[in-house]
């Protein structure tokens, strides 16, 4: 008889011990716990680092770290001590195992993993989603006809190097200088409240951020009761990757109470309140992981899903991904819901695999998990919205280009006849490509880079016209 591909055993959860790293070496388990020693403690900069790690990390390696801030990031440094104990979790950490460690790689990362070649895709932008441009009001993203995306402040407890926000997510880098929302935060929220409750075609809204586990509590709660009283809106999932990288605020008292105030009005109402959170490594998923997941069921959210981002070097071999799922699924009781495919943005291609490199993964990890915990691996295409990565109309493997459909209209495109005929495109990273495609690409980028600033422009001037004609 042959072995199965995948192999499972259950594993129990291991919260690695924080002693064993000399700036965490006299943290109490009182300290650790609670939350707002986590904030003090983050990792912001280069002299924090060193003060976590000291000697045992080499000079290179921090130069490394330097140099990928100088030259490379989109996002600042951002690590609670949680997240950074889990990072070579079982061990005191070498440089090689920092290097090596898929949490680390993007976390916090290095000038050195970053693709060579083409670091960026030709293809890739800022906001590479286009969410600014369908904000009905500020932050507000409506792309999706039932559905919409409400990016309530622009921060988060931890910033991750691939960050699909890096457009307004943190600080600004020596690269990326980041938007800044126009509005103050109460007339922003005002503004989306206001256009929710003239807009009952919408039943669903993500509470985001950035991340909500950085809203006062308070702020967060009443801006949920808001919504809790729009009797068109049946959903609200609360997107907080802080259930795992800063688990210690979700477990806070005041956060417990509250969330169960607001999980038992939307019980009494009909609606169903969940928490959506990213997680990314198995080794992520510790008992205080599984505590705040705990603690929000308890407190009476509907439930806690995972959307996690598929990382070369983190999350896609099926053994990785399958490891993670379980972990979620039977440890922490956290649904494994999806996985994305690494958006366009600048500098992600040594990150990205490939639509196909996805489908194969998908298939790989089907018939192993219960079917409604198979996440599915979803593509989210500009101007399109999440596709299951098999849906795609057609595929040019040479040159990694996918095309895909949709069967809707975005909230700018009301007035585009050709929005549901029209085929959006997708890309590969180049590096993933057969030679052939590669040469083309080295040909072609610049013009291709040309073209899609033309599309660009002529789609502002398409919605321009369109809002003329409205007004
Ligand atoms: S938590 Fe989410 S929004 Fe914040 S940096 Fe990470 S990916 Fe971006």
């Amino acid at each position: 008889m042959s072995d199965q591909p995948y192999v499972y055993r259950r594993r129990e959860l291991v919260e690695p011990d924080w002693r064993r790293l000399p700036g965490f070496a006299d943290a109490t388990a009182e300290q650790w716990a609670d939350a707002q020693w986590q904030r003090v403690n983050c990792v912001k900069n280069l002299r924090q680092l060193r003060g976590v790690y000291g000697d045992l990390l080499s000079e290179d390696f921090y130069a490394d770290v330097e140099r990928d801030q100088a030259e490379r990031a989109t996002m600042s440094l951002l690590l609670p001590p949680q997240m950074l104990n889990t990072v070579v979790p079982t061990e005191v950490p070498s440089t090689e195992a920092m290097l090596a460690d898929p949490v680390r790689r993007y976390m916090l990362p290095v000038f050195s993993d970053r693709a060579t070649d083409w670091p960026s895709h030709p293809h890739s932008s800022r906001d590479s989603l286009h969410e600014a441009e369908m904000w009905a009001t500020e932050g507000l993203t409506h792309r999706y006809p039932t559905k919409v995306l409400a990016e309530m402040l622009p921060t988060c407890p931890q910033y991750c190097g691939h960050c699909t926000r890096m457009d307004l997510v943190g600080n600004s880098t020596p690269l990326v200088q980041k938007h800044k929302f126009e509005l103050k935060p109460v007339s922003r929220h005002d503004a989306m409240i206001d256009y929710l409750r003239r807009t009952p075609g919408v039943r669903d809204v993500v509470v985001s951020g950035g991340d909500v586990g950085n809203m006062p509590f308070k702020n967060l709660e009443s801006f949920v009761a808001r919504l809790l009283e729009i009797d068109t809106i049946r959903d609200i999932r609360l997107a907080t990757k802080a259930l795992m990288g800063l688990p210690q605020h979700w477990t806070a008292p005041d956060v417990v109470e509250g969330m169960g105030r607001l999980a038992t009005t939307a019980r009494s109402r009909g609606v169903a309140l969940a928490i959506h959170t990213h997680v990314n490594a198995a080794q992520s998923v510790t008992p205080s992981v599984a505590l705040a997941a705990r603690a929000m069921i308890e407190a009476g959210v509907r439930d806690v899903r995972n959307q996690g981002v598929l990382l070369k070097g983190v999350n896609t071999t099926p053994e990785q991904l399958l490891d993670l799922c379980f972990a979620l699924q039977d440890e922490a009781g956290i649904l494994p819901y999806y996985f994305y495919l690494c958006d366009m943005i600048p500098n992600a291609e040594h990150w990205r695999i490939s639509v196909g490199q996805a489908q194969d993964l998908q298939h790989s990890i089907m018939g192993y998990l219960p079917g409604f915990a198979t996440p599915r691996i979803v593509c989210d295409v500009p101007y399109v919205g999440k596709r299951w990565v098999h849906q795609l109309e057609e595929y040019d493997r040479e040159r990694g280009i996918s095309y895909w459909t949709k069967n809707y209209r975005t909230g700018i495109e009301l007035r585009d006849p050709d929005a549901l005929s029209r085929r959006y495109e997708y890309y590969d990273p180049i590096q993933s490509l057969p030679p052939s495609g590669q040469a083309w690409w080295r040909e072609h980028a610049g013009t291709e880079a040309a073209l899609d600033r033309a599309h660009e422009a002529a789609r502002a001037s398409q919605e321009a016209s369109a809002a003329l004609v409205s007004a």
